[in-house]
């Protein structure tokens, strides 16, 4: 602890050093690793960290006073003394994550060891409007955590997903073209004043990675995971880490090229995402070729309707025109899957959202092969095409997960300890 000489020495105020800095991290690299790891023991764990042994029983002590973690029993191996075993507390701390999609609201609610406890969903409120949606997940969020019987001093915050774009640093949702009337919303801090906890916000398409990641990690694995909700949009994965950007066109395909002889887009580019792929493209198309009555495209539920439909018709009629506009749409996808594989190196491209149910047999019959006959390395290795293993709520469930991660641990790396 070398503030005040450091102050003295500089002359500058500055907070912290490289110490106690040094302690937050430890501590939640000890909680990271017993909450992967269930049942490591202290010399496990010195093993792990490279820590002493001194040092790591401090750090245990704490996060067990504090309630993160707790002895889950002694094993005897060799000679020696038992060993304590430690888990997280599970009811140490939940998190709370939120998926906006223009047509509804799922809400997710984690405990500290990463487990679902709670997954609702309601309707977007009509009229959709900020006050109103605000309201219904203000009601929500107190709901959920009402019939858990969760108190409030044990939820470490709410996190958002949200169609973008977003201003991430100032929690800003910035006009997303589903969302009409959403003109620069301060939602993070509005909903902070409303619920008094901390609340985070991300992109859906990254909140979708993060929920993969967090329920279904794949050691080190590079991925895409391409999210069909209302819109279209991409999270990457980097060797396993979710990467994230400001929020304003991070993940954005919108104007990669699905269909060389697509429609013109405003981008002065053809066949982009934005005018031949995206789900309402798709039911467009499937107007066009008779194949459904005429809906707006606009209208998100109408779009969700019109895709089960064409998903329906061409499971019964394979060769119908149904099964041709699916396909088609699935060879859309694939040409901004391979161009994604090869700019990033992938080893995966994950589908899910709201409207992958639709598409899903189609899209995995078609996808492979067409990925791996372009992807620029297939001599060697292929891309492995598969959809969600988390489902329905995987933007909720991400969200929950970055609260985890942001609201426990500052900027520095400090577990706050309540
Ligand atoms: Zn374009």
């Amino acid at each position: 602890m070398s503030g005040a000489s450091e102050t003295a020495m500089t002359g500058a105020v500055r907070r912290g050093t490289n110490l106690p800095r040094v302690a937050g991290y430890n501590q939640v690299l000890v909680l990271d690793l017993i909450r992967r790891a269930p049942g490591l023991s202290r010399s496990d764990l010195v093993r792990r960290t490279g820590l002493t042994m001194q040092t790591l029983s401090n750090i245990c002590r704490r996060l067990v006073e504090a309630g993160l973690i707790r002895e889950a029993g002694r094993v005897r191996s060799g000679m020696g003394a038992p060993r304590i075993v430690y888990e997280v507390e599970p009811e140490g701390r939940y998190a709370v994550g939120l998926h906006i999609d223009p047509a509804r609201l799922t809400f997710a609610v984690l405990d500290l060891a990463g487990k679902v406890v709670a997954e609702r969903t309601s309707p977007v409120p009509d009229p959709s409007d900020p006050p109103h949606v605000l309201d219904a997940i203000d009601g929500g969020v107190r709901a959920v955590l009402r019939e858990l019987e969760i108190p409030m001093d044990r939820v470490a915050g709410l996190g958002v997903a949200t169609p973008g774009p977003i201003d991430a640093p100032r929690g800003v949702v910035v006009a997303p073209p589903q969302l009409p009337g959403w003109d620069l919303v301060p939602l993070r801090d509005d909903l902070q004043a409303r619920l008094e906890m901390p609340v985070v916000l991300e992109k859906d398409n990254t909140a979708a990675a993060m929920g993969e990641v967090w329920k279904a990690p794949r050691d080190g694995e590079s991925f895409a995971f391409l999210y069909l909700g209302t819109g279209a949009a991409a999270g990457i994965v980097r060797d396993g880490e979710v990467l994230r950007g400001s929020g304003a066109s991070f993940g954005n395909i919108a104007h990669m090229a699905a269909d060389p002889d697509g429609p013109h887009c405003s981008c002065g580019g053809r066949g982009c995402v934005n005018v031949s792929a995206w789900p309402g493209a798709i039911v467009a198309d499937g107007m066009a070729a008779g194949a459904l009555e005429p809906v707006d495209t606009g209208d998100p539920h109408a779009v969700e309707l019109a895709l089960a439909e064409l998903a329906r018709v061409s499971r019964e009629v394979p060769d119908s025109s149904a099964a041709q506009v699916l396909e088609r749409a699935a060879g859309s996808f694939a040409r901004v899957a391979v161009q994604l594989a090869n700019l990033l190196d992938l080893d995966a491209i994950v589908f899910g959202g709201s409207q992958w149910p639709a598409l899903e047999e189609t899209f995995l019959r078609v996808v492979p092969e067409l990925v791996n006959r372009a992807f620029i390395a297939r001599s060697f290795r292929s891309v492995e095409v598969r959809g969600t293993s988390v489902g329905g709520p995987v933007g909720a469930i991400g969200a929950a997960a970055l609260v985890l991660q942001e609201t426990m641990f500052d900027a520095t790396g400090q577990l706050h300890l309540q």
